[in-house]
């Protein structure tokens, strides 16, 4: 399938100067702003071959795919699970949540925690929040104190390192709205009844720190982005481009990966069922 644009655009090279400010979340580079359709369209084409990918992933049973999503609250990380992969068969399909750590597992190291929900063979595992947590919301609330978290960016690293090298695909993606965009998508919370389930008042902490949070997501971008395990800035604010640029990173990283379905026994043409 060919590209629709490039998709390496939107990657945090490793040892790139990252500026954060200077990502438009609005902006949809190879794409006419205005054809909203034309990426549903694309979107759809792109979910058919997802579900393919995905079958194949499970028939060969190798690989490993880990796909990490981090965002503001309200940056749409449900809505993408939801449409992204929309279709592709539950099975082998899991998504981990991580929300306030336990008292479980707060007795434990950060990653214990993250290590257990790792994709197995043949399985695609979308984390929603992840280990990221420990060097952002732990971070900007001071959690644990400076010298604890400014030695996990190593840390991080080195484990989606290991994890690489034993056969796991890393697909890692920012969601990036802006502050705007999440005061109207808090605020339709707040305003339409069928999304009261939604709103959480703690949001608003975070949202008063706002620049805090760009600063932490903006080091750990940076300091994360490896050839293993990259990080893709995804401009969020308008949901089909983000959508469309995430089905084009899944798709063409899958691809990537030139995956074959496993060689059926030798008389397999031969064979029929008996009565
Ligand atoms: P939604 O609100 O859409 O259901 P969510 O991801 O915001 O999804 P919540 O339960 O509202 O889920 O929030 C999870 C909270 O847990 C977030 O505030 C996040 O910062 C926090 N959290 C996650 N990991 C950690 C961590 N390691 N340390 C401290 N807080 C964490
Ligand atoms: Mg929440």
């Amino acid at each position: 399938m060919s590209a629709a644009f490039d998709i390496d655009r939107f990657r945090v090279k490793p040892d790139q100067d990252l500026d954060l400010a200077t990502r438009d979340p609005q902006e949809t580079p190879g794409w006419d702003p205005d054809d909203k359709s034309g990426a549903k369209g694309r979107v759809d084409v792109l979910n058919d071959r997802l579900e393919e990918l995905q079958e194949l992933l499970w028939a060969q049973g190798t690989e490993r795919i880990l796909v990490v999503l981090q965002a503001m609250d309200a940056g749409g990380k449900d809505g993408t699970i939801k449409h992204v992969f929309d279709g592709v068969n539950p099975s082998g399909v899991k998504v981990a949540s991580f929300k306030k750590p336990s008292k479980e597992e707060l007795a434990h190291d950060y990653l214990w925690r993250v290590h257990q929900q790792v994709p197995a063979d043949g399985e695609l595992v979308i984390f929603n929040r992840s280990h990221y947590e420990d060097v952002l919301v732990v971070r900007v609330e001071n959690l644990v104190p400076p010298e604890r978290w400014q030695r996990r960016y190593d840390h991080i690293r080195n484990f989606e390192q290991m994890l690489a090298d034993e056969g796991t695909t890393i697909i890692k993606l920012f969601l990036h709205i802006s502050k705007s965009e999440q005061q109207e998508r808090l605020q339709e919370r707040l305003d339409r009844p069928e999304k009261h389930w939604k709103f959480d008042p703690a949001d608003l902490g975070p949202r008063s720190k706002w620049e805090q949070y760009q600063e932490a997501f903006q080091v750990a971008l940076a300091r994360t982005s490896t050839e293993a395990a990259p990080w893709y800035v995804v401009p969020a604010n308008r949901k089909w481009f983000r959508n469309l640029v995430i089905s084009e990173i899944l798709v063409q990283t899958l691809e990537g990966l030139e995956m074959t379905f496993p060689e059926a026994p030798a008389d397999i043409a031969t064979m029929t069922i008996p009565d």
